[in-house]
């Protein structure tokens, strides 16, 4: 007689814990997963995925302004939103379906519930009101948008959650925020005819990220006709008599739009889950709190993805429920990886980075080298697209090792996914030089910038 009722209970079936649950039910385990509410968590339900289509839709505009370049005459074209909405959500759920009978068809139980943990071997599936016990826990319940209770009026604001089902299209928005979502989102927004202004607290957009994308990616946008306010942030929201809203900013100016989303980064999702009553000790932010095994202080509780706050990827989501199944059933104890993940922004035109930026290279190595050029892809020649694309690599010079590359421009996702192996595999500068360019392609530049652009020396620019 087995000592529990299983021997993998999952709490939360979003990318993270549904690998696991996956994986190790098809090792033979007796795997149970619980989600309150969809299946495929944030990246599938409301992120990552429904995200990426309103992308494509909302880069049609410029698809049909340079086609007359192309010598194609394109009718008069309008945009209705409800089509895409109910074509995103049939997608959505049949990607839904997918996640949920994928654990299934691996012999796992799936329970449509919230779950909460009772002891360190005791789970509530609150739905059903009974318990059940597991020889282990994991715990991959993700996290939140930040509603930012503070601000007044806060509660007159969307969150991304809610930017998926709007039920019209605004026409106008005004985004806080200056990170992934706020900088997708203000794109998308203008992409689909929506008047957008994207209010930030720093100087530059998408802290993190080499200076060179940020400014660059500002700049476009811009000249796209999205408004940026920097240095800036909401006093208070407010509603006027004819529904729409008010933004007052801490400099005085109030802006009127029809919407205004908060996109101030996300929270894990830890409230009322149990964790004191099985003695899981959690942080600053209230994120479990993991070793690098992903294991937390009670010896047979785990915790994968967003709400370990460690990288709010979904691709680092899955691969530490990966290291955990090697690390829990295989015998294989596996620390994640997570040196030098790839990572694109879904602006437009999209950002595609991995490694290190030129500052972060230049504090840490004596002297770098940057190679760099900027041009204006041939895609947007014959539409008179202006907008230009950015390569960079930042190379160790004493190494030759490529520490960093950057891509401002079209597929600059797709590259990133590439150059990531490279930059990973710690590839040199001379590796790049002798691979042979594919021609005409954009990517090209990246193996054909045979001298620094500049140096830096102890972190400054030398010439
Ligand atoms: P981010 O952490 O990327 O950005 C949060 C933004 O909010 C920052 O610009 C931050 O400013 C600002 N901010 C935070 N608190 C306040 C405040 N109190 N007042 C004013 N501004 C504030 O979070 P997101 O919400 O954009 O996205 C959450 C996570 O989801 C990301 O970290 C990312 O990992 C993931 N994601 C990934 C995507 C992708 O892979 N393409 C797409 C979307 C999300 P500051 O910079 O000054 O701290």
């Amino acid at each position: 007689m087995a000592r529990y009722d299983y021997d993998l209970f999952v709490i939360g079936g979003g990318s993270g814990g549904v690998r696991a649950a996956r994986v190790a039910a098809s090792l033979g385990k007796r795997v149970a997963i619980a989600e309150e509410y969809r299946f495929g968590g944030t990246c599938v339900i409301r992120g990552c995925v429904p995200k990426k289509l309103f992308v494509y839709a909302s880069q049609f505009p410029e698809h049909f302004e340079d086609a007359a370049g192309y010598g194609w005459t394109v009718g008069e074209s309008s945009f209705d939103w409800p089509t895409l909405i109910a074509n995103k959500d049939r997608e959505i759920g049949r990607l839904e379906a997918i996640y949920e009978m994928g654990v299934q068809k691996a012999g796992g139980e799936t329970f449509h519930s919230r779950a909460v943990l009772v002891d360190a071997h005791t789970v509530l599936i609150e739905a059903e009101n009974r318990t059940v016990t597991a020889e282990h826990i994991l715990i991959a319940t993700g996290g939140r948008a930040n509603p930012h209770a503070a601000l007044p009026g806060h509660e007159l604001c969307i969150l991304s959650d809610h930017a998926f089902h709007l039920d019209t299209l605004p026409k106008s928005i005004v985004i806080a925020g200056g990170g992934y979502i706020a900088v997708e989102f203000a794109n998308i927004f203008h992409g689909l005819g929506v008047e957008t202004t994207l209010v930030y607290r720093g100087k530059e957009i998408l802290g993190r990220f080499d200076m060179d994308l940020r400014t660059m990616l500002h700049d476009t946008m811009v000249s796209k006709g999205i408004r940026i306010l920097c240095q800036t942030i909401f006093e208070k929201i407010e509603k006027r008599a004819d529904g729409r809203l008010d933004a007052h900013l801490n400099d005085g100016e109030v802006l009127v739009a029809d919407q205004i989303m908060l996109a101030l980064g996300r929270t894990p999702n830890t409230e009322n889950l149990g964790l004191e009553a099985a003695g899981v000790a959690v942080g600053k932010i209230d994120e479990i709190v993991v070793d690098d095994y992903s294991r937390t202080n009670v010896s047979n509780i785990y915790a994968v993805g967003d709400v370990t706050n460690r990288v709010q990827l979904t691709p680092v989501a899955i691969h530490e429920a990966m290291c955990f199944v090697d690390t829990v059933f295989r015998g294989k104890p596996t620390k994640p990886d997570l040196d030098c993940v790839a990572t694109a922004v879904f602006s437009q035109p999209e950002i595609g980075t991995v490694g290190l930026s030129e500052e972060d290279a230049g504090n840490r190595y004596d002297e770098v080298e940057i190679y760099r050029a900027t041009f204006r892809p041939m895609r947007n020649v014959l539409g008179n697209r202006q907008e230009k694309m950015l390569v960079k690599l930042v190379v160790d010079a004493a190494s030759r090792i490529v520490v960093g590359a950057h891509i401002l421009g079209p597929d600059a996702g797709e590259l990133a996914q590439l150059l990531g192996i490279a930059v990973k595999a710690k590839l040199t500068k001379d590796d790049f030089d002798a691979t042979m360019a594919v021609h005409p392609t954009a990517a090209e530049e990246l193996v054909t910038m045979y001298t620094p652009s500049y140096r830096l020396k102890g972190g400054e620019r030398i010439g």
